[in-house]
């Protein structure tokens, strides 16, 4: 058996350290490219969310490196999500792959289901290997967006533009290739500590933008077209409320503390909308309303063309911008969606923004 799995962001990093230290052969996706998208749309239904499309495309990149098995996460609720592997799967075969996809389902309170599923993944491993390399590759998760954060924080103050970028781009070509949670671990550390040395500006006037929207779109910049590059490098610190930490501590792992904050977030949107409609339509609308509790400075919603959740949650944002008083925009990507017109958009938001400030 040779693993892939989905490119979502540095979910990869994790997630290879974890099937290496059960023993598995792996093949981490390629970075997205524009290859990957146009594979993934080639194949796809046309009106499928985007995601959809770009996890297609990385499945045959991997294929075509050797991978036979593909492991996603699974889903609940209204949404696409909880179809893709059927649906993926049924795709590959016709395009004549021999594959397997096996889901993942977040556990709920019930673990057993689970390890049987990361059992069948480690062709039989025993309980301890399969708990010895999850608590193993569970610290890199939070390492790894703990990483991520900083480089966000760097970005924003930087000295001389492009610095972060510089360390955060060595790191990436550099983790692909180390195998291993420890080594992956001592790396984490070691390009930390370069960051954290990065020069700052002597005079920094912070402008906060809180990123929410649907996970993958977020956390893969790819699609997003680099959002928190481009924010960054205008000044701004980003802040975005999905991140793969906060996914596996509130699905996978039972994290009280986390969960507890989660509702109560959750709860603080319930005027809005007060049920699961899918994807993360809830958490868009609960943490916006956090974001302008937090005194952020704006909001931007990202959500992929034709997401269901998304469209329902952008809907409900204008009354949201207007009772607590932020500015909220919406940036839809598809895969026709090109840099120019969306970098003048954030320009111009962020030059809102900060003529709000001016006049406050
Ligand atoms: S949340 Fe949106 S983009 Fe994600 S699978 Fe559901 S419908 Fe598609």
């Amino acid at each position: 058996m040779v693993l892939t799995f989905p490119h979502m962001g540095q979910m990869y990093i994790p997630a290879k350290a974890f099937f290496e230290e059960m023993g598995i052969e792996t093949i981490p996706p390629p970075p997205v490219t524009k290859r990957t998208l146009e594979l993934g749309t080639k194949y796809s239904p046309e009106f499928v969310c985007l995601p959809f499309k770009i996890n297609l495309g990385n499945y045959i990149e991997s294929i075509e490196k050797g991978a036979d098995t593909i492991v996603i996460t699974g889903s609940c609720g209204p949404c696409r999500f909880g179809l893709y592997g059927i649906v993926q799967v049924e795709i590959l075969r016709e395009l004549g792959y021999d594959v397997d996809i096996l889901v993942l389902d977040p556990p709920r309170e019930d673990y057993s289901k689970l390890m049987e599923n990361l059992k069948k993944i480690g062709e039989g491993k025993d309980f301890k290997t399969v708990s010895r390399a999850a608590r193993k590759a569970a610290p890199i998760v939070i390492s790894c967006d703990k990483l991520y954060e900083l480089a966000v924080y760097k970005r924003a103050r930087e000295r001389i533009k492009g610095d972060t970028d510089k360390i955060l781009n060595e790191f990436e070509r550099t983790v692909y290739n180390t195998h291993g949670a420890d080594k992956i671990t001592e790396l984490l550390k070691l390009y930390s500590r370069k960051l954290k040395e990065i020069p700052e500006k002597e005079e920094y006037t912070p402008i906060y933008i809180g990123l929410v929207g649907e996970i993958y779109t977020l956390i893969e910049p790819y699609v997003n077209l680099d959002i928190e590059r481009k924010l960054g490098l205008l000044g701004v610190h980003v802040s975005r409320n999905m991140k793969v930490d906060w996914w596996v501590r509130t699905h996978l792992l039972p994290d009280i503390p986390l969960r507890i904050k989660e509702k109560i977030i959750l709860h603080r949107g319930r005027q809005y909308l007060g049920m699961c409609i899918g994807g993360h339509a809830r958490q868009t609308i609960a943490h916006s309303i956090n974001y302008a509790k937090e005194g952020y400075d704006g909001i931007i919603q990202v959500m992929p063309f034709a997401c269901m959740p998304e469209v329902v949650a952008q809907s409900i944002l204008p009354s949201v911008s207007r009772d607590k008083d932020i500015p909220i925009m919406t940036f839809t990507v598809d895969e026709i969606t090109g840099d120019a017109g969306y970098n003048t958009r954030l320009e111009a938001f962020v030059e809102t923004i900060k003529q709000r400030k001016i006049k406050a």
